[in-house]
């Protein structure tokens, strides 16, 4: 009698950790924030699962073995921050990789070609007009415990290695490495893009490299922005929404990578 009630008294803490446990632990969050940007992942995943976190929608699944979710973010710096917040709270992802479309700050680079994220900077965060100095933003540093000011997040070591890596079988165009500038512009005059990339040296501008990179430097976690180029208006390339499929089989295989060096 003793010994069942010993069993049972062990079974109870051991059931509970197991409900408790995260059964999507050391999955990769990969967001993209439209459907032309997310649709070749989510079909790609294996035992499909939907889930909707306040009104953002995530799918998780497997590809290749590897456990991901896919977020889709929708537009703009304040759905890449709240969509990513959520889905680290949720998920507790081990990386993200926030990939998508981008425009080109650079007559050299063109549509298809990717730019892999070394940092990314946020153009909304300085005096404009002034001496036109970056501020930054306030982050949360884990080491003081309190926020901290930061003008831009580099990308992990790791996932820009393994980035690298998987360019070099890249066939659509070329890869660049090195700064996306966000914010919830579109830059259409040339002397103004122009002018970002002098004073700013980015390659490329998007809406939420710089929001999610911020969101995860918070919470301590991995990121990497990589973005296509679908537009130039430097050089009168026209935006092309659907190349936005082409960026998402390149961060599928990012993370499969990623995925055999964490788990
Ligand atoms: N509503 C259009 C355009 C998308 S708006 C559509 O549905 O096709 C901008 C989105 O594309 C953002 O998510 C942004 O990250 C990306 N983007 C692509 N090129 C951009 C550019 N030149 N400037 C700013 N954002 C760009």
């Amino acid at each position: 009698m003793k010994a069942i009630r010993a069993r049972i008294l062990f079974l109870i803490p051991a059931i509970f950790l197991l409900l408790s446990a995260n059964a999507f632990a050391g999955a990769i969050m990969i967001s993209g924030a439209m459907e032309v940007e997310t649709e070749i992942m989510i079909a790609a995943l294996d035992n499909r699962r939907e889930h909707k976190i306040g009104v953002w929608r995530f799918v998780s699944g497997e590809y290749k073995g590897c456990p991901l979710i896919i977020s889709v973010t929708e537009i703009g710096g304040g759905n890449a921050a709240a969509s990513t917040a959520l889905g680290i709270e949720h998920f507790q992802p081990s990386a993200v990789i926030n990939q998508g479309t981008a425009g080109a700050h650079h007559r050299n680079i063109h549509k298809r070609d990717i730019v892999l994220g070394a940092s990314t900077l946020d153009i909304g965060a300085r005096k404009v007009g002034g001496d036109n100095a970056l501020l930054g933003n306030r982050v949360y540093d884990a080491s003081s415990g309190a926020f901290v000011d930061k003008i831009d997040f580099p990308a992990n070591a790791n996932l820009l290695e393994i980035a690298r890596e998987v360019g070099r079988s890249y066939t659509h165009g070329k890869i660049h490495e090195g700064k996306i500038l966000t914010s919830n512009a579109w830059h259409c005059k040339k002397s103004v893009i122009k002018r970002l990339n002098k004073q700013f040296g980015s390659l490329c501008e998007e809406m939420e490299t710089n929001v999610a990179a911020q969101i995860c430097c918070d919470y301590n976690v991995p990121f990497l922005g990589v973005r296509i180029i679908s537009n130039n208006e430097l050089t009168d390339e026209e935006y092309d929404r659907n190349i936005g499929e082409l960026c998402q089989e390149f961060a599928l295989e990012i993370a499969r990578r990623y995925y055999e060096t964490v788990k």
